[in-house]
């Protein structure tokens, strides 16, 4: 298989930007797991499914088809049965309840085993909380990238007004921090630092500048 790159950390900490732009200097797929927890998030949101009933969720799953479809150039657009709902997956109802669905073992097995079927060819850069412990361990460059709390709210602060909502900082603050907990707390594959990942501490740093140092790595 290709080269496999895996980029894992905190709610805001610049994940989904570096992963995507890094996969894009690469010419590799960018795959965005969160975005898979987002889509089935919303699904069960608009059928009004029980978001703490696991059984349910694992059965709604197993009917879903999640396409991550990118032309490696800006951001890729998320397919949820055959319908393009990219736009959708950020709202403040889905980023309140996406934790609480990803928490459940039968949707993360699931979700898990798509990942390691998508990432198989490899020449791809995975981002999300367990893909270099959990998800890839066998990957061939892992990065852990945080930032503080403050810098991580107002990164999603900017994404959320640019969506036209107009949260307020604190609150997303703590949304993020209950965010973490639950993320750092679940059974199957929490968000934790790889021992072989390289950690990135990106609160003052400019995008471009994460990739680069990125590139770096993986060229040595
Ligand atoms: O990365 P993003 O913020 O889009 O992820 C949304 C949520 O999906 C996370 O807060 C986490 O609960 C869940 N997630 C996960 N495992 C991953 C990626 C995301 O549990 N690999």
């Amino acid at each position: 298989r290709g080269p496999v790159v895996t980029v894992d950390g905190p709610a805001g900490a610049g994940k989904s930007t570096v992963a995507r732009k890094m996969a894009e200097r690469l010419g590799f797929l960018y795959l965005d797991s969160g975005a898979m927890y987002r889509a089935l998030a919303l699904k069960a949101l608009q059928h009004g499914i029980d978001l703490r009933d696991e059984s349910q969720l694992a059965d709604l799953l197993k009917s879903t088809t999640i396409d991550l479809i990118g032309n490696g150039q800006g951001q890729p657009s998320v397919w949820l049965d055959g319908e393009d709902v990219t736009t959708l997956l950020r709202t403040p109802e889905v980023n309140a309840s996406v934790s609480l669905v990803a928490g459940f073992p039968l949707v993360r097995e699931e979700m898990v085993r798509r990942q390691r079927a998508m990432a198989r060819e490899g020449r791809v850069v995975m981002d999300g909380r367990d893909i270099g412990t959990y998800v890839l361990p066998d990957a061939d460059l892992k990065f852990y990238l945080t930032a503080s709390l403050e810098a991580r709210a107002r990164r999603r602060l900017n994404d959320l007004v640019a969506l036209g909502f107009h949260p307020n900082l604190e609150t997303l603050g703590e949304e993020i921090r209950h965010r973490d907990t639950l993320d750092a707390a679940r059974e199957v594959g929490p968000l934790r630092q790889a021992e072989d990942a390289i950690l990135i501490d990106t609160t003052d740093m400019e995008v471009d500048r994460v990739v680069d140092m990125m590139l770096e790595y993986y060229r040595q």
